[in-house]
């Protein structure tokens, strides 16, 4: 390996002040938590950039793999850290240079952050291109279109040397806004869904309805295993299962069956609504879409969303299903959200369910019944499992971040 660093750099760096601060600080510790339990490194953050020292126990590519997914690291580059002479420069650019192969062309880019430092940009340029031309010269410079770059940022500390920039997700780093509860069912839209609300920051919690004997327990696997995929990118999130049967069988007693799909949908706002309050979550986020299918029109929305004042974000209202299944195929979602296994509401969906619900009609139907004690009960009944990206699934006992490992 000839690398000894990891350089990683963030996103949106317009960031100033006390923000700035909060941002690096949860980087560092999201950075730290992705890359548990690995071994052979040392985390440095500071205002402008993370440096991970490595040694000979770092599995690289690894690293590079599970750190590309953290929300707010814009772009790494494994790095040589080197002394601030010309002969360390030109020692370790023929490293580089060595694995070239003849007939390529190469460009050496310098950055010189240090004014102090005795030689400027093109000198630098100039001396290290000679020296690498000295000693190999089956290469040659092209400073238009390379086939190599070498990249060489002269700063105060020491003199970085690299070649590779390896583009990361971006975005903000999850923990620095607030947290909300993403309603979690296994198909292709609501890990989305999620994913767009984390990369802004966000922190979730999933909630997750689930309907046993109807629902069968692969059901709850793949919930499980879409919450391990997103927790790839935090370390840890909390799935919350509700046990929905009871809400749903009373649902199609008493409601006429073209509002059952309604009802149900209303059902599982009052019952998030109460969670939210409970671990202190400031909104609710769903994968609706409008119009995506027929049942989620702005009548629809407007019935479901009359339960609660909660904010209630639906990040993919506008995307087409094209773009949902391409963010899908990138996040590593998709393969898991397709496995054929039932959800809670394909088995209840009346054949002929209503599109644009009047609202009077829902309240008639809901009044036949008071709800209230047995949403109380499902939301006593909740199964809370902590989900890492590892899958280690851990009781709610322990269930708070293990910060202190820091
Ligand atoms: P998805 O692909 O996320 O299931 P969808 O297009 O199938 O979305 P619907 O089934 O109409 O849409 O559900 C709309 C939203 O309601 C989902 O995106 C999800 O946020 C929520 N939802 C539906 N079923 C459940 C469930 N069993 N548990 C938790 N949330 C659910
Ligand atoms: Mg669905």
């Amino acid at each position: 390996m000839i690398y000894d660093h990891l350089l990683v750099r963030y996103g949106e760096l317009t960031l100033k002040g006390a923000n700035r601060k909060t941002f690096v600080s949860q980087l560092r510790s999201n950075v730290k938590r992705a890359l548990m339990p690995l071994k052979g490194y040392e985390v440095k953050a500071n205002r402008d950039r993370m440096y991970i020292e490595l040694d000979e126990q770092a599995d690289i590519d690894e690293m590079i793999s599970r750190i590309s997914k953290v929300y707010g690291v814009h772009s790494i580059s494994p790095v040589l850290k080197i002394e601030k002479t010309m002969d360390a420069m030109y020692e370790h650019a023929r490293i580089f240079a060595n694995e070239y192969q003849p007939g390529e062309s190469f460009k050496i880019e310098v950055k010189r952050s240090d004014k102090q430092f005795e030689y400027e940009t093109f000198a630098i340029q100039r001396m290290v291109g000679g020296a690498i031309l000295k000693h190999n010269d089956a290469i040659h410079v092209n400073v238009r279109q390379p086939d190599h770059e070498i990249k060489i940022e002269v700063r105060l500390d020491a003199v970085y040397m690299y070649d590779k920039v390896i583009p990361a997700i971006g975005g903000l780093p999850v923990g620095t806004g607030g947290k909300t509860l993403l309603m979690l069912s296994g198909g292709i839209d609501s890990p989305v869904a999620g994913m767009e609300v984390m990369s802004r920051g966000v922190t979730i919690e999933a909630i997750h309805f689930h309907s046993p004997p109807f629902t069968s327990e692969k059901a709850k696997e793949k919930v499980i295993e879409l919450t391990r995929i997103m927790a790839e990118r935090v370390g840890t999130i909390k799935l919350h299962i509700v046990p929905f049967t009871e809400v749903q069988k009373q649902v199609h007693k008493v409601v006429h069956e073209r509002y059952t799909m309604t009802s149900t949908r209303r059902m599982m706002m009052r019952i998030a609504d109460k969670v939210v309050h409970q671990i202190g979550a400031d909104a609710i986020v769903n994968g609706e879409n409008l119009g995506q299918v027929a049942s989620q029109t702005l009548k629809s929305m407007y019935a479901i969303n009359a339960v609660t004042s909660t904010p209630v974000l639906r990040p993919l209202l506008s995307l087409d299903k094209e773009e949902i299944i391409n963010k899908a195929k990138a996040l590593g979602t998709f393969e898991t959200s397709i496995q054929p296994f039932e959800d809670c509401c394909t088995i209840f969906t009346p054949k002929n369910p209503v599109t644009e619900p009047q609202f009077d009609k829902v309240i008639k139907y809901e009044s036949g019944f008071d709800f209230e004690p047995l949403i109380d009960e499902a939301v006593k009944n909740i199964e809370t499992l902590i989900i890492d990206k590892n899958y280690r699934l851990h009781d709610d006992k322990q269930n708070e971040w293990d910060d202190d490992l820091f």
